[in-house]
């Protein structure tokens, strides 16, 4: 390496920050010729998460994702992309994968609040207004629609990675190629820090170390969000075939070139098994190009 190249990484500092956004803590970390430069592009990153969670949140009533019905409605650019890559997922799995679960994870969500198992005729009534059959794209037209009234759309198994993808590109565009962002278990990284071979981070259940750069890992698992009952642990990640909270208690990390895959198929990997998800992997995915770690 020459030496004014060595000179010229040496300038640049580690900077952190942390914000919540879209229902979690948002961690950026990079590297920056000074304080100003480090703000300006913390803002940058911050407020695309912003804009993504205005677009694809079921929390808010007037997000896009929200305004989808069974009349066909033109979306952005953001939301197609996330629900393309959602539909994709969902053939892949046979349905394993599947945004069109909001009915069902609402009532998981007041089950959690309750401490209380959701109502068997509830949750079959829900399960009845599923599908992601029933949700439909025109990549022509650009538009989005339901085919029927009482559906509800969740991207919270997705959206993550994606907005993690998409501040890294805003840093980007701010002349910042080495960071990380990290959005609760959704990490994605660019460049790797000066002088190193990648962002160290340690993953499953044997704390593996990987140094990732360009790439993105996701942890999918009922560590933080679950309800006890009966004597069984039901994770916040709903087998589709069931309508119920997973109980396998698994935990597993997917390292993928980008964000909105790895946590795409650490979802969908969740709910189909080691066993099954290998298998879906290996006829999905090239084998550099997607990686499961349990
Ligand atoms: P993650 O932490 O990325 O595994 O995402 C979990 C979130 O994905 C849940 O909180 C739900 O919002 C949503 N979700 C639950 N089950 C599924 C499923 N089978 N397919 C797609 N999204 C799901
Ligand atoms: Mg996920």
């Amino acid at each position: 390496m020459a030496p004014w190249l060595l000179l010229f990484l040496s300038t640049l500092q580690p900077f952190e920050a942390v914000e919540p956004h879209m229902g979690t803590l948002v961690r950026v970390k990079l590297y920056a010729a000074d304080e100003r430069q480090a703000r300006s592009a913390f803002r940058a990153a911050f407020d695309r998460i912003k804009e993504l969670d205005a677009i694809l949140s079921d929390y808010k009533l007037d997000s896009e994702l929200n305004r989808i019905s069974q009349n066909p409605l033109k979306i952005s650019d953001d939301l197609f992309r996330v629900l393309a890559a959602s539909q994709k997922l969902a053939e892949q799995t046979g349905g394993a994968f599947d945004v069109t679960l909001g009915p069902v994870i609402r009532l998981w969500r007041e089950a959690r609040k309750n401490n209380r198992l959701p109502d068997k005729e509830a949750l079959r009534e829900a399960g009845a207004r599923c599908g992601y059959r029933k949700l439909h794209l025109d990549a022509t037209n650009h538009t989005a629609w339901l085919d029927e009234p009482g559906m509800q759309l969740d991207v919270g198994g997705i959206a993550k990675g994606y907005a993690a993808d998409e501040a890294l590109a805003a840093l980007k565009r701010l002349g910042i190629r080495s960071a990380l962002v990290a959005a609760s278990g959704d990490l994605a990284f660019s460049d790797p820090p000066p002088g190193k071979r990648g962002w160290k981070i340690g993953v499953g259940s044997s704390g593996r170390v990987l140094e990732l750069s360009n790439a993105a890992v996701s942890t999918s698992g009922d560590a933080e969000q679950h309800l006890d009952a009966d004597g069984q642990r039901y994770s916040h990640i709903i087998d589709p075939a069931t309508g119920m909270g997973l109980t396998s208690g698994i935990t597993v990390s997917i390292v993928a070139p980008h964000g909105i895959d790895a946590d795409g198929i650490s979802t969908a990997v969740s709910v189909l098994g080691f066993e099954r998800g290998k298998e879906f992997i290996e006829r999905s995915f090239r084998r550099d190009e997607v990686d499961m770690i349990q």
